[in-house]
């Protein structure tokens, strides 16, 4: 029997979403209609979608990486360093990367784009792997193939590195059309470059009045930046001498890392900029009136960034994996070896990863590393002993000269709670040049390590 056949148009709906998402909102999305005029036959773009992608064959046991970000690029590396028999595929569905580390002080004009901008080319030709532009629709675990929107893929081990998506429905915000129009008109900077650009052209432009901006609640993407970027946006109306008040509303009840340095920069720096309220539940966002509301208060503002709570990327939920405990739809995985629980050839980590360690580039990078090495020993038949992922995290406060502060984290299990504490952790919250140059180099040498030899 074909692969074509034995994968049903049925089955690929299921597993796409696609069939459900129809069902669910009553309304036929355009695969659904598609598939209903056609009369005895498979529509040509579906077929294509369950064709075998055109690829060279493989040297050796393939493994994809779904996600080439800090996670995806690290485990890709290593992965060929760990064991150079494996033929590695990396897939993600951008033409480039562009870190969001560092991006902030990018905002603030500190770096340019270039610093922050590299090829997924160099990174695959300096590190022997390949690269593939293409989006993962899904995942088929019995027959271990990836199903991409340029054909299927069959892997021996596969690495699920997706990131995260927003949850606007915890701030209210529930209707697709609402959806849409808050993340176009007020993104909130931590999924997409597109919502970087927007989010620049906004503050560059903004020519005062109320700028609104929010920390989440939940295990959010970079528990320091939310605050860090208040502080970029504030230093540059500063510098231009906006009339702006920044309004930054915290779901969270006090600062959440780092609280004595943000509150004296908040305090010693920024006093006429910034006004920080914590414990403001967000609970919904009036689109037409330009206006936040929380349970007991509504804030108007003339220029928004919404960073609504999030979850872990919806590719988790579509390939069938998400931990029916997680609020945050994380995978179910093994949480000292990444796999999925009852599959050793699929592994999930970096932001997607259901162990509550900090969602940091740093963190995905070196747990990337390890990860790549349990890989390799599984394929061999060993084991290897776990280590923590190490978290760093660079906070910008202050321009002209770029001056930040630090904290470098580990993490332990604790066999009495059964969860994952901080271990040894150290914190530097007095900013100083010297940690603003410090982040530099920390991101020159992330990006090394990623990109080049
Ligand atoms: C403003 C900001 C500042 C930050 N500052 C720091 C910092 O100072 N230090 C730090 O350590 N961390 C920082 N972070 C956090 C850091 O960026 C993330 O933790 C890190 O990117 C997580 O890596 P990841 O690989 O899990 O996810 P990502 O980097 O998001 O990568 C996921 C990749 O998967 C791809 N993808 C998703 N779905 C698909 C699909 N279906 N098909 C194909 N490809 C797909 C995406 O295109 C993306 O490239 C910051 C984040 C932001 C937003």
């Amino acid at each position: 029997m074909s692969d074509e056949k034995h994968f049903t148009r049925r089955r690929f709906l299921q597993f796409t979403g696609l069939g459900l998402t129809a069902g669910a909102a009553g309304a036929p999305v355009v695969a659904t209609a598609q598939l209903k005029d056609a009369v005895g036959g498979t529509p040509p773009a579906i077929a294509k979608l369950l064709r075998e992608a055109l690829l060279p064959q493989p040297k050796g046991a393939r493994v994809v990486v779904v996600g080439g970000g800090w996670s995806g690029l690290t485990i890709a590396k290593y992965l060929k360093r760990y064991n150079p028999a494996f033929d590695v595929l990396l897939i993600d569905k951008q033409p480039a990367f562009v870190s969001f580390p560092l991006s902030n002080s990018w905002l603030a004009d500190q770096i340019h784009l270039d610093f922050l901008s590299h090829s997924f080319f160099d990174a695959a030709d300096n590190h022997k792997y390949h690269f593939l532009q293409a989006t993962v629709l899904g995942v088929d675990r019995t027959s271990r193939k990836v199903y991409t929107d340029v054909g299927y893929i069959a892997y021996e081990y596969m690495v699920l590195a997706p990131g995260i998506d927003y949850d606007y429905g915890r701030i209210g915000v529930d209707d697709p059309e609402q959806q849409e129009l808050l993340f176009q008109h007020y993104p909130g900077g931590f999924v997409s470059t597109s919502e970087l650009l927007t989010i620049k052209h906004k503050i560059q432009s903004f020519k005062g009045g109320t700028f609104l901006l929010n920390v989440p609640s939940g295990d959010y993407r970079c528990t320091a930046a939310p605050y860090e970027r208040a502080c970029m946006v504030a230093a540059l109306f500063k510098k231009r001498r906006v009339r702006a008040k920044i309004l930054l509303l915290d779901m969270n009840t006090g600062i959440k890392i780092k609280k004595d340095g943000f509150h004296r920069a908040f305090d010693e720096l920024y006093k006429d900029y910034i006004e920080y309220l914590p414990s403001s539940e967000i609970s919904g966002v009036d689109l037409d009136g330009k206006a936040i509301t929380t349970e007991f208060d509504e804030y108007p503002f003339d220029d928004a960034i919404i960073y609504p709570p999030i979850r872990a990327s919806r590719l988790i939920e579509e390939a069938g994996i998400v931990n029916p405990r997680s609020p945050q739809m994380a995978a179910n995985t093994d949480p000292f070896r990444y796999h999925v629980v009852g599959d050793e050839h699929v592994y999930v980590t970096g932001d997607s990863r259901g162990q509550p360690f900090s969602k940091g580039g740093h963190t995905a990078h070196s747990e990337g590393k390890y990860v790549a090495e349990v890989i390799a020993a599984h394929a061999l038949g060993k084991e290897v002993a776990w280590r923590s992922p190490q978290t760093m995290c660079f906070s910008s406060v202050e321009i002209d000269p770029l001056q930040a502060m630090s904290i470098i984290t580990y993490y332990k299990f604790n066999k009495q709670t059964n969860v994952f504490d901080f271990d040894r952790t150290h914190m530097i919250e007095d900013w100083d040049i010297q940690g603003g140059q410090a982040s530099l180099a920390w991101a020159e040498g992330m990006f090394r390590d990623m990109f080049y030899r």
